[in-house]
């Protein structure tokens, strides 16, 4: 007998859509069914006129609390996770501006535990290589990957702070050479400090310093502080032999240069983040929401070649990048942009952007199912997870599909309490979330347990 049986929804996958029912025991998919074809289960989850989906496993997202008092306040990896929750993400994995940040087995240690007793979904988290004796063990661990921002040096120690960020390109080889032998893949935050100085400078020459000067620095020069750091880490990636995992793709170049070094038959995957496509690229958004728009500027000409990019397969993955910062953090863009706190939080909303998209002609519901939710757990060989099949982990989200919602600020389940797309209208909402056959969000309602959440282990080679 079954433990739950999720009877007649329309089920999405990466390369096509079916109806069915689907059958859990002990937390994993015991099969799916043709409709009329299922064996009896103890509860039965009618999903009818509901989409079924592999539940979402983001990659990337900025939990904020580490093992000492430092960004709690901002949000939590309880708060983080009750948004993963409603917003149908069943695995969420953590980058390492934490406090402290995680560059070694005690440390890593120490921020596993915080997970283990707090995070309502499986998790995973990406520690820093910055201490390469440490490497070895860290990758025992079962992590997905290491993390390294190229941002160094720029004034502020937050969001990157010291003992993450490495920009010497010589260390960077290393760094890849140690991920080669290990067999870990490396995401990188692409970026070039001394291009930024020289145009930063700039800018302050003129007076401009505001949140829209921030931007406008960012973008310079049609993205040559992204580009040029994309071309140095494909070229340290072909000496090195490492699976490099490129963060923020938002211009149209680094598309070009990840295509070509995928058809050269280079060891790289990619990222989208949603603000590219609906937030960075509006001007007007930015104008009016200031830093609180603000990941980065993406000038709208490189929006098709984004969505060519996700469609095409060239940009592997999307993933949140889910950065809340306070209204404090942000207000004071307005008159300093570099000292307001980058980054903006979407865990919660973005798959009903996504889906809205599909609907809107955008990009397929299959490519969605695959980017956000089968793509990841393949490439970062994430056990049991990703696809609806026998024997993996049960983890799904119900949608509906026709149900229309507006994104409002007080529906926010993050600590800061606002969000960048505020007063949109989206379509395609999660109305039930499983992990493990566990339901942890309901009809509005997160109704999982703190410490449920397990280590979404990368198995190793
Ligand atoms: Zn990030």
């Amino acid at each position: 007998m079954l433990e739950t049986l999720i009877k007649n929804g329309l089920v999405i996958t990466a390369d096509s859509r079916f109806p069915a029912s689907i059958g859990i025991r002990d937390g994993k998919i015991a099969g799916v069914f043709e409709l009329g074809e299922e064996p009896n289960a103890r509860e039965i989850i009618d999903a009818r006129g509901l989409a079924v989906l592999p539940g979402v496993i983001d990659m990337h997202s900025h939990h904020r609390q580490g093992s000492e008092k430092g960004f709690e306040y901002k949000d939590t990896i309880y708060t983080a996770t009750k948004q993963c929750a409603a917003g149908g993400v069943t695995t969420s994995v953590g980058m390492p501006n934490v406090n402290p940040p995680p560059n070694s087995l005690e440390l890593l240690e120490r921020q596993f535990a915080i997970y283990r007793s707090d995070s309502i979904v499986d998790w995973n988290f990406n520690p820093a290589p910055t201490i390469h004796s440490e490497m070895p063990a860290m990758a025992e661990t079962g992590i997905a990957a290491f993390k390294i921002f190229m941002v160094v040096d720029t004034g502020r120690d937050y969001p990157h702070m010291p003992g993450i960020g490495v920009h010497d390109h010589g260390k960077l080889l290393e760094i890849m050479q140690r991920c080669a032998e290990l067999d870990i893949p490396l995401m990188v935050h692409p970026h070039d400090q001394a291009l930024m100085d020289v145009i930063e400078r700039k800018f302050w020459a003129r007076g401009e310093r505001d949140a829209l000067a921030y931007a406008k620095a960012y973008a310079a020069h049609d993205g040559v502080i992204w580009e040029t750091a994309i071309a140095t880490l494909l070229r340290l990636q072909r000496a090195a032999g490492c699976h490099l995992h490129i963060l923020h793709t938002q211009t149209a170049g680094s598309v070009q240069l990840i295509r070509n070094a995928k058809a050269a038959g280079q060891r790289v995957t990619c990222e989208l983040n949603p603000w590219a496509l609906f937030l960075g690229c509006d001007w007007s958004a930015i104008e009016r929401l200031g830093s609180y728009a603000l990941s980065y500027w993406v000038p709208e000409k490189n929006v098709p070649s984004l969505w060519q990019g996700v469609n095409d397969g060239t940009i592997d993955i999307i993933a949140t990048d889910h950065a809340p910062h306070t209204r404090e953090e942000k207000e004071i863009g307005w008159t300093d942009g570099w000292k307001a706190h980058t980054g903006t939080p979407s865990t919660q909303f973005y798959l009903s952007m996504f889906l809205t998209a599909a609907l809107e002609g955008k990009i397929s519901l299959e490519r969605v199912v695959d980017a956000c939710c089968t793509a990841p757990a393949r490439i970062f060989r994430l056990e049991a997870k990703g696809r609806i099949h026998p024997g993996l982990d049960g983890d799904l989200v119900l949608v509906d599909l026709e149900r229309e919602y507006e994104i409002r600020d007080e529906d926010v389940l993050s600590l800061v309490g606002w969000s960048p797309y505020a007063g949109r209208k989206v379509k395609g909402k999660p109305v039930r979330t499983i992990v493990r056959g566990r339901t942890v969000y309901l009809d509005g309602k997160v109704i999982g347990e703190k410490g449920f959440g397990r280590q979404a282990k990368a198995m190793r080679p």
